[in-house]
């Protein structure tokens, strides 16, 4: 049986330290901002009143460079059926959806303050 691998680092071929594929089959964007895993990211959620008995759910707290926030608000705004926007580094869910939106922030992983 002959081996393949002379098992010098150097033979090792060069992997994504992000997602830990090799670098031809890694699907990462490039040189992104730094993320963190939801695991290590703490949201918090609140329901806000505004003009008009208007409800909004707000999700904040979430470090705009450790998280992608626009993802993020698009994944809630299809969890919640319902439209939102960033505001400054806070997510928008119109109408309120504490639940859902806990629910789901936990589904990705996300710690959720209490
Ligand atoms: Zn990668």
């Amino acid at each position: 049986m002959t081996r393949l691998f002379a098992g010098t680092p150097f033979d090792i071929p060069p992997r994504c330290d992000r997602c830990g594929e090799l670098e031809e089959s890694c699907q990462c964007e490039p040189a992104g901002p730094e993320r963190l895993p939801p695991e290590k990211q703490t949201a918090k959620v609140r329901v806000d009143r505004r003009k008009h008995k208007r409800m909004v759910t707000v999700v904040w707290g979430l470090d705009p460079v450790a998280c992608d926030l626009a993802e993020l608000l698009s994944t809630l705004k299809a969890a919640c059926g319902s439209g939102g926007s960033l505001q400054d580094d806070e997510i928008e869910l119109q109408g309120d959806h504490l639940t859902r939106v806990k629910e789901n922030l936990r589904k990705l992983g996300y710690k959720i303050a209490k």
